[in-house]
């Protein structure tokens, strides 16, 4: 299994924790971009013709805000460059800010059949707050366009003034306009951000509040029937996503666009965050790479330990045995005994328990060489 992401790097505006690659000044650029992004996708024809692929994730940035149109070419451009699995999980990402019923529609007839909607909070003056350019109402009319379709709801935790009720009521209005998944995140205020300055001010709440939240969440997440399968994500029955399920189990993917990361071949690489650059690169038919690594056998067998345990599932240990050569109670017997409160085996699994599953990176390092 193999997933294709492609970047589309613009929005209207820029939130105020906004550390991605997204350029809300340069949507006049989309369609040259989009084209460079083909382009791109036929360089790499040759060296993926091996390859099948079961996922396409379109991410941002804000996917939904360009011509619905480039974002139809840009499914056959994938289908025509690599081999597509003819049911693949295909998912864009959504703004309910930059939705109509055209885009819906031509987004399902170009073969997308997941949604991921980022709506953070359903708590306006929260959504200001946070520079989102939507309302509540806005994220109820999209979900209204998209009845019956399978799709994801963003939930951010950890905002200025937000209360645990505010986050209960944001995931029962996800539940009750048809979320088949959710995604809660805590926010994390990057320096150079705006938000960073309410973190200096000690205006956001603490790492233990947002953890007592965090619990309360996903105790009304599971009384509405979504299971958790990863610390930040929550599913009805069968509604995981593929395209990170492979993320985590260390799989390939091949990444598309400005800022895009790859895996491929025990090799990661990323493209450059510059967009000028990437146009450069690509329109004089070279790779936008700015750097490649390949992962040497220490790093794989780290990352594959971090990925597992952040998942409710865990480690299976049979696995880790078939890719290492080792038994992991006996390499890792030091760092189990320390951790043995928090953790517990399930059969071939080893996992975080569930109530140390929101700190888990505290445990997780315990178990690097
Ligand atoms: S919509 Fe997303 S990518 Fe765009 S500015 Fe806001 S957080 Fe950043």
């Amino acid at each position: 299994m193999a997933g294709i992401y492609v970047h589309i790097p613009f929005c209207k505006s820029k939130c105020s924790y906004c550390d991605f690659a997204s350029f809300p000044d340069k949507l006049c650029f989309a369609e040259s971009y989009m084209a460079c992004v083909y382009r791109e996708m036929a360089f790499r024809k040759e060296e993926l013709k091996n390859y099948s692929f079961d996922t396409l994730y379109i991410g941002g940035g804000t996917p939904s805000i360009i011509d619905e149109n480039y974002i139809a070419m840009l499914v056959s451009a994938a289908r025509k460059n690599f081999n597509l699995a003819k049911d693949a999980e295909i998912t864009i990402e959504m703004n309910p800010g930059t939705v109509s019923a055209k885009k819906i529609e031509t987004y399902k007839k170009c073969g997308i059949n997941r949604f991921s909607i980022g709506l953070q909070t359903a708590i306006d003056s929260q959504l200001k707050d946070l520079g989102r350019i939507h309302t509540l109402n806005e994220f109820v009319y999209c979900t209204k366009l998209l009845k019956g379709e399978n799709f994801s709801v963003d939930v951010m935790i950890g905002l200025k003034n937000q209360t645990a009720e505010d986050v209960e009521k944001t995931i029962e209005v996800a539940a009750a306009f048809g979320a088949s998944h959710i995604s809660m995140y805590a926010l994390t205020p990057e320096d150079g951000t705006p938000i960073y300055t309410d973190y200096l001010n000690g205006e956001l709440p603490d790492s233990d509040e947002v953890a007592k939240v965090y619990e309360i969440g996903v105790k009304k997440l599971e009384s509405l029937g979504f299971d958790r399968y990863e610390v930040s994500n929550f599913c009805k029955k069968g509604k995981e996503s593929k395209h990170n399920l492979n993320y985590w189990q260390r799989g390939e993917y091949i990444g598309f666009g400005v800022a895009a990361s790859s895996h491929i071949n025990n090799v990661r690489f990323t493209n450059t965050f510059d967009l000028d650059e990437y146009f450069k690169c690509v329109l004089s038919n070279h790779l936008p790479v700015i750097n490649s690594e390949e992962v040497g056998a220490v790093e794989r067998e780290e990352e594959y330990i971090m990925l597992a345990l952040r998942t409710a599932k865990g480690l299976n240990l049979k696995k880790y045995f078939e890719l290492f050569n080792k038994n992991f109670e006996e390499e890792y017997a030091v760092a189990l005994k320390k951790n043995a409160e928090y953790m517990q085996i399930n059969g071939d699994y080893i996992k975080i328990k569930n109530e140390y599953l929101f700190v888990q990176n505290s445990i997780i390092v315990e178990f690097f060489k």
